[in-house]
């Protein structure tokens, strides 16, 4: 690897880190829960810490996969489990750059409901119109509910779709993002929105969702839309993982 690959595969390392350490922070994941990259050089592999909170991740955890969730380099670290969900996702959208998987509490009572989650907040206009409600079940009959080989990881990523989030039957969500950003802006404000759903329902009254037109004019400002330097900034701040975000291997 030259000297230049070296400086890109760090950055891309560098910024996974951080980004495991902010949806720890955020409350995003806790003890469960993954991120991962594309690979910068070899766009049918990508990055995942192995198995290990995402809010204790660092450098070294950082593995390289397959789209058949095989460990590359010779890594025999415990993985995760659920890594087939990375594999669905990257294998079946080329310019998805970065998945996380959660079970973050606020969407929970979407993913059993049929009440649609759909975007009311501004910051939820990321999440995409349409949140699909994958089920492990139809497929799959009775299972432990995880996503445990590439056959469930290919059928969650047929029912994603193009949309940037499915959810997950009694379990949680995949979110697909472009940029690794993106990524973090659904994560973060998808439970938000979930939340403000609901306690609009409770109100009792009808809540207004975000317009179609207001979904196209946020679509319009690209994948990370205005600002995002300084969410991630305020994010890796309050996760006291700034020096990740210009990370170097030592060599
Ligand atoms: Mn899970």
């Amino acid at each position: 690897m030259t000297g230049k690959d070296q400086s890109a595969l760090d950055k891309v390392i560098g910024e996974l880190v951080a980004a495991n350490r902010i949806l720890g922070n955020e409350g995003v994941c806790d003890a469960y829960g993954h991120i991962s990259h594309r690979h910068p050089h070899d766009p049918t592999k990508f990055l995942l810490s192995r198995s290990r909170s995402p809010e204790l991740v660092e450098p070294e955890d950082i593995m390289t996969f397959d789209f058949q969730g095989n460990p590359q380099d010779g890594r025999t670290d415990p993985m995760y489990y659920e890594r087939f969900i990375h594999c669905g996702i990257y294998e079946a959208n080329p310019d998805v750059n970065c998945v996380v998987h959660s079970h973050a509490r606020g969407v929970l009572a979407f993913t059993i409901s049929d009440v649609k989650l759909v975007p009311v907040v501004h910051t939820g206009a990321s999440c995409g119109c349409e949140m699909p409600v994958w089920d492990i079940e139809d497929k799959f009959g009775a299972t432990n509910l995880l996503v445990a080989n590439v056959d469930q990881g290919r059928d969650l990523a047929k029912t994603l779709g193009k949309n940037r989030v499915a959810l997950m039957r009694g379990h949680g969500f995949a979110a697909a993002g472009r940029t690794l950003s993106e990524a973090l802006r659904i994560s973060i404000y998808l439970p938000q929105n979930a939340q403000t759903q609901m306690e609009a329902m409770l109100l009792g009254g009808r809540f207004k969702a975000l317009t179609a037109g207001e979904m196209e004019v946020r679509a319009a400002a690209g994948p990370d839309g205005s600002d995002i330097a300084r969410a991630m900034q305020y994010w890796a701040r309050r996760a006291n993982c700034e020096h990740f975000l210009t990370y170097k291997k030592s060599v």
